[in-house]
């Protein structure tokens, strides 16, 4: 199974920021939070006791604010179970502005073996309008600390078209990044629409240039032996992201912490986004229908690796777009071409 801790703190929140987390927090606050994590994963484990366990992943919020003790006594549950030794892949989410060479020694004596940095942009322009913390001189620095190792597996997050971006961003971040450090997985995300405050609008680059931005970036990472494995996500062979993949296959994987979402046995649940009602234990549950899976199968498909054929039930609609070349078809599979990635959500919307 795949393991996801959700760690909601954050010094600041950015403006766009959809996830659950505060900015107000102190070490009493992170003290019982950590207890109330804790506790729901030793609960999992004392009815899960020979669950095997493939990754790990702390995300947030900023997961780099804890301390190396604190990590570690939450990793010492896992340690313990005897489906630990299967284990493969630990992320942790850093804000490079934590970076220091004890933090990456205390994470690699940790057993976390793959870091996932959130540089987002070099425009400091964009990083200020955007309430971003983190500085060119701090991911710089920790670009400088990374690369004397010992953790190798590192991703790199970036976002196109942030207020204030200009053409050709994405490319001249990438080219600065690749000349202080080799990151083996490169994220390009792209902010939906309804994230933008209002007052941002008059910044925001044209959806033209948002996707000239992705595609730039695609092409570049691609030229490098980078390979698009998911619409946002690149990597070097052998470092894809096994924990994202998990959510994409609908492996199960399990979530601890605020708004934590979990697929167990055909059933989605999502712990309360108010700590209030993690504290008391508060989840909502679902029971995916063979009908929604099928959905999620395409949806995620066509992100990924594609779509077997016999799932899409409307044919005719797959032969139109395919003679209008939004999607081709290999070995029973169908796929998206990648001149037409933009219109997924069309696509999807037609097909299901
Ligand atoms: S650092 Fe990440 S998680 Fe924290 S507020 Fe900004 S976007 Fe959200």
């Amino acid at each position: 199974m795949f393991f996801y801790l959700h760690i909601p703190f954050c010094r600041q929140k950015c403006l766009y920021c959809k996830f659950a987390l505060t900015p107000k927090f102190d070490e009493l606050k992170v003290r019982i939070y950590i207890d109330a994590l804790k506790t729901e994963i030793e609960e999992f484990f004392d009815q899960n006791s020979e669950i095997s366990i493939e990754t790990i992943y702390f995300g947030g919020g900023t997961p780099s604010i804890l301390t190396g003790e604190q990590i570690s006594e939450i990793l010492e549950i896992f340690r313990k179970q005897r489906g630990f030794s299967n284990i493969s892949e630990i992320t942790m989410e850093s804000n490079p502005e934590d970076i220091t060479s004890e933090y990456i020694q205390n994470l690699s004596k940790l057993w976390i073996n793959r870091l996932s940095l959130g540089v987002q942009t070099l425009n400091s322009s964009s990083l200020q309008m955007t309430g971003r913390s983190n500085s060119n001189e701090a991911i710089f620095r920790a670009f400088d600390i990374i690369t004397k190792g010992p953790i190798e597996n590192i991703s790199i997050d970036l976002i196109a078209g942030l207020p204030g971006t200009i053409q050709g961003q994405i490319v001249s971040d990438l080219n600065k990044i690749f000349s202080h450090i080799t990151p083996k997985h490169v994220s390009i995300y792209m902010l939906e629409d309804e994230l933008y405050p209002p007052d941002w609008k008059s910044h925001l680059p044209s959806e033209e240039i948002i996707q000239s931005e992705y595609l730039s970036g695609s092409k570049w990472l691609q030229e490098k032996e980078f390979r698009r494995y998911e619409l946002s996500n690149f990597a070097k062979s052998g470092f894809e992201s096994k924990h994202n993949r998990s959510y994409w296959n609908h492996s199960q994987y399990r979530g601890f912490g605020l708004a934590a979402a979990s697929f167990v046995n055909g059933k989605r649940s999502t712990n309360s986004s108010s700590f209030s009602g993690y504290y008391r234990g508060e989840r909502e549950e679902e029971i995916l229908t063979e009908d929604s899976l099928c959905i999620e199968r395409i949806m995620f498909g066509l992100r990924t690796s594609g779509v077997f054929l016999y799932e899409l039930e409307n044919k005719d609609i797959v032969e139109r777009f395919q003679k209008e070349w939004l999607l081709e078809i290999q070995e029973e599979k169908v796929f998206l071409t990648s001149t037409w990635i933009f219109l997924i959500d069309h696509i999807i919307s037609e097909l299901i």
